[in-house]
């Protein structure tokens, strides 16, 4: 991976306080330094217009010790292999976080799909599975959305699969419309797993969702799905941001007009608040996406994508607590400024775990052909996701850690007991069979 991993190696950084802590054997570092595989191609897309173009595109399987890899597949002009690499690196610990018996993978199109037609954007979904046909499965790597990447795609996705192999292998991906397997809840599980999260951090310091103003950086699948449901549980969503800009009510905002009348227009607008009766449009503010990172407001949920808060802007944070919904929207550097001003970060593979939770649901009723109501899988979802945030809550107290440094160390213990089993220097130095 050369020069190129510089996003890899500052997401690592953090793990060297861990092994210290967990007095992970040399072997283990070694292990996960870098990831097992990494599988790049070129897409070739016929477009609509009679041209041919070849899209770069990544699948890396960072670890498959603790089961099948599994990870989103990413369409965006930004895509590259160190990003690709640092997002399985990230998903190898969330599974472990949240106990799923995964691995951790990632996949990544360099495109813009807004400049794609849809016909194309199907063509794009299916090269990338004949792309990588031969190294994904339900027992070894398991995709699933992510940004820009939607049911569709991954109908598209399981579509392919189907065709090539001759037969229906439901399981080879998660996030798949209803009608083709896919599982009830999915598309808001990770929003609702975010929500789960921050409801167990404000019970424990025994606040009250009334109490509390809420800005939320990110306005799609994850961010919509959180903002609607923390408004319901009673949060005041004060404001909004997407990547065209964001709208501030002090009085809070309704995120369900608002995600209609969004994907009606494409863009976020005061004009929404004229078919709310609650809000007064006059006190609606349009807003910068980087004036919602500094707004005055109890929770900060950043469901963007990575390094929104750097050593930058995190002086301009206001908020008391940040709930990372997308994945590494803290920096490190920005992560320590962060903690000097006691600003409580709530970390992304445990708050953003709800989506994998799900899509882990969707593998097990693929395989066992036995479908749950959405009420079974948001009670299991609740259930997994908010035992691992107390236990994350808990140990970081006992140690006197941050929530990140204790969410890792939650997910290394059971990534390195996998990785002993199989084998180690140390374990090889005794009489294994007394
Ligand atoms: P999405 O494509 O549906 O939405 C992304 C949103 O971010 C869009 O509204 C976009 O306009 C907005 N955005 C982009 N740049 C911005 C900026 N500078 N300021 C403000 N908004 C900006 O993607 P998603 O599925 O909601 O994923 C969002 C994040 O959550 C990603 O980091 C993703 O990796 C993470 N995540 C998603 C899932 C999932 O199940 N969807 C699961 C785990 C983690």
């Amino acid at each position: 991976m050369s020069e190129k991993t510089s996003q890899l190696h500052e997401a690592q950084a953090i793990m060297s306080e861990i092994y210290e802590r967990l007095n992970v054997s040399e072997d283990i570092r070694s292990r996960l330094h870098q990831p097992r595989r990494i599988h790049q191609a070129g897409l070739p897309v016929r477009m609509d217009n009679g041209s041919l173009k070849v899209f770069p595109a990544w699948r890396v399987q960072y670890d498959d010790t603790r089961g099948p890899a599994k990870g989103g597949i990413r369409f965006h002009p930004d895509v590259c292999e160190d990003e690709v690499a640092t997002l399985s690196f990230w998903m190898t610990l969330k599974c472990a976080v949240v106990d799923l018996p995964f691995g951790g993978a990632k996949g990544g199109v360099q495109v813009d799909p807004k400049t794609l037609s849809r016909l194309e954007l199907e063509r794009l979904s299916r090269s990338y599975i004949r792309a990588f046909y031969d190294v994904i499965g339900p027992d070894r790597d398991i995709p699933a959305p992510d940004v820009n990447t939607n049911e569709k795609v991954m109908g598209w996705m399981a579509d392919e699969y189907a065709e090539i192999a001759r037969r229906q292998l439901p399981a080879i991906i998660t996030g798949k419309p209803l009608g083709m397997g896919g599982s009830a809840g999915r598309i808001a599980a990770t929003g609702r797993g975010a929500l789960n999260v921050l409801d167990a951090w404000v019970e424990r310091k025994d606040k009250k969702p009334e109490e509390l103003t809420v800005a939320v950086q990110g306005f799609g699948n994850a961010g919509y799905n959180f903002a609607r449901l923390a408004k319901e549980a009673g949060y005041k969503i004060v404001a909004i941001s997407d990547s065209q800009g964001g709208i501030y009510l002090k009085e809070g905002l309704e995120p369900m007009p608002i995600w209609e009348h969004k994907n009606e227009t494409r863009k976020l607008s005061g004009m929404v608040y004229c078919d709310d009766t609650v809000c007064n449009v006059d006190s609606v503010e349009t807003i910068s996406t980087d004036d919602l990172l500094g707004l005055e407001v109890d929770v900060l949920v950043l469901a963007a994508l990575e390094n929104a808060i750097t050593d930058k802007n995190a002086k301009k944070v206001k908020a008391k607590i940040i709930l990372e919904i997308a994945n590494g929207p803290v920096t490190p550097a920005a992560d320590a400024l962060l903690q000097e001003r006691g600003i409580v970060v709530i970390p992304d593979v445990l708050a953003n775990a709800g989506g994998v939770i799900v899509s882990y649901l969707e593998w097990v009723q693929n395989r066992t052909g036995d479908y749950l109501s959405e009420e079974v899988i948001n009670e299991r979802l609740a259930a997994r996701i908010e035992n691992a945030a107390k236990n994350c809550f808990q140990c970081a107290h006992r140690e006197d850690v941050s929530l990140r440094v204790s969410a890792y160390m939650q997910g290394m213990e059971r990534l390195a007991k996998a990785m002993e089993s199989r084998g180690t220097q140390h374990y090889f130095e005794g009489d294994v069979l007394t």
